[in-house]
């Protein structure tokens, strides 16, 4: 390595930097530049002859991949319908958030159904995830257990084993000896988990690679290595919520944006397989600044509840603060307000919330963000058994989104008698709800609040 050529890269999101800066211009992170040994640039030349590939055409028929259910459904449906064979996911999540008791759960799900599955540990000992495994119930499963972060001894084993599945928790703690880093830094945690991925298509040993969301810049963070699995998973959920949502944000095998909703509880995690009730309790009195969201993850509706507070600012720069939204979305829908309908928040504080923790990522939640945010600056509540979508353009027209029917089968099938929604929207009119339709933002306002 010459050290004429230093190279800088960011922690959080992997980019490659020139020279050393306090923020990140990629991710926008401070404090996530470390200087780091570059790696390996290869052989110089490729002097020897290469072999000639076989070639196929784009005709050929391929099955679809064979998957192994893991008889968690919630898990399942992430991964696009189990688990595929010498594939290669990152599950990455804030430390504590549960990923070791998912991912212990789930490997006593596999073993049970007959697979082979190893679980290395090199954040704890295997007194300690023994330990976990008997509070969760799961001493029972025949799943392999290792306590180790030697890289080279771990594929060594694993090359032994042959195992269906190997789990590593986590892929910042392993280190290769050929990569003269500390473990957690760039460099170590893309080497090691280029060598399992790797591992994974040649030996056709499916991998787990657990991730740390790290704050501070000295440890890697998962995203250094999204690039070089095939599914990424996050595991989200607040410190004080028992709630968790494990969204898959990219995978080659099935859709992305799905999510599986677990309840952490006494016994570990357990599913939901009802989201839209949950993230909808305590719903029994109509409510000032609240709305209902009918919105789509993945591939099934959930209904959420969107939650506005206004209140006067006492600050020169009135407030604005989001949980589980985008706050330039919000910014957006109240620019649209203000300049289309004439109603402004200038002056005035807001907060908006998502009920439960989930994250809403969908533009379909702009008319009930819109509704939650008059809802509460107006203070009256929107009718309980109502539940609102449609995207919001600029100009201030209701866009119609899609998956309408999904939306109202849902909302109708938890006791919901009203939809507000854009004009235009395709419903085939199986639906026994009372829907109105508005073409813009203007007539909504009007409709639900008078002329203003
Ligand atoms: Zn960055």
């Amino acid at each position: 390595m010459s050290k004429s050529s230093p190279s800088f890269t960011c922690t959080a999101c992997g980019a490659a930097h020139k020279k050393w800066q306090g923020r990140c211009d990629a991710c926008g992170a401070w404090n996530t530049i470390v200087e780091e040994a570059p790696l390996s640039a290869g052989p110089k030349s490729l002097g020897a002859k290469g072999r000639t590939i076989p070639l196929t055409d784009l005709a050929t028929e391929e099955d679809p991949p064979p998957r192994a259910s893991s008889g968690i459904d919630e898990l399942d449906r992430v991964l696009g319908g189990g688990l595929v064979p010498a594939s290669a996911i990152l599950v990455g999540g804030d430390p504590g958030i549960g990923k070791s008791t998912l991912l212990l759960q789930a490997a006593a799900s596999f073993a049970r159904t007959g697979l082979k599955i190893l679980y290395i540990s090199g954040e704890e000992a295997a007194a300690q995830v023994r330990m976990r495994a008997q509070r969760l119930g799961l001493q029972d499963a025949p799943v392999g257990l290792g306590a180790e972060t030697n890289l080279r001894d771990i594929l060594t084993t694993l090359d032994a084993e042959r195992p269906a599945l190997a789990i590593i928790d986590s892929i910042q703690t392993m280190w290769l000896d050929t990569v003269e880093a500390a473990p957690g830094s760039v460099s170590q945690v893309r080497a090691a988990a280029h060598e399992l991925v790797t591992f994974a298509k040649k030996r056709g040993v499916a991998v787990v690679l657990v991730g740390h969301v790290t704050k501070e810049g000295q440890i890697a963070g998962p995203r250094v290595v999204e690039h070089m699995v095939d599914t990424v998973l996050y595991f989200e959920g607040e410190r004080g919520h028992q709630f968790r949502i494990l969204r898959a944000v990219k995978n080659r095998f099935g859709p992305a944006d799905e999510i599986g909703v677990f309840e952490m509880t006494g016994n570990g995690l357990a599913q939901v397989t009802n989201p839209s009730a949950l993230f909808l309790s305590d719903r029994d009195r109509p409510a000032p600044g609240s709305a209902v969201f009918a919105g789509i993850e993945g591939t099934r509706p959930v209904l959420t509840e969107i939650q506005a507070l206004v209140a006067p600012s006492t600050l020169g720069t009135p407030r604005r603060t989001v949980v589980g939204l985008d706050s330039g979305r919000l910014s957006t829908i109240l620019a649209v307000l203000e300049a289309r309908c004439g109603i402004p928040f200038t002056g005035l504080d807001v907060f908006l919330n998502v009920a439960g923790g989930l994250r809403v990522n969908e533009p379909a939640a702009d008319l009930a963000v819109a509704a939650a945010l008059l809802s509460a600056r107006e203070d009256v509540a929107i009718p309980p058994d109502m539940v609102l979508f449609g995207e919001i353009s600029l100009s201030g027209a209701l866009r119609p989104v899609g998956q309408t029917e999904n939306r109202l089968k849902e909302a109708s099938k938890l006791g919901f008698q009203q939809a507000t929604l854009p004009t235009g929207s395709k419903t085939a009119g199986g639906t026994d709800m009372r829907l109105r339709e508005m073409p813009d933002l203007t007539a909504f306002v009007g409709e639900m609040f008078g002329a203003g």
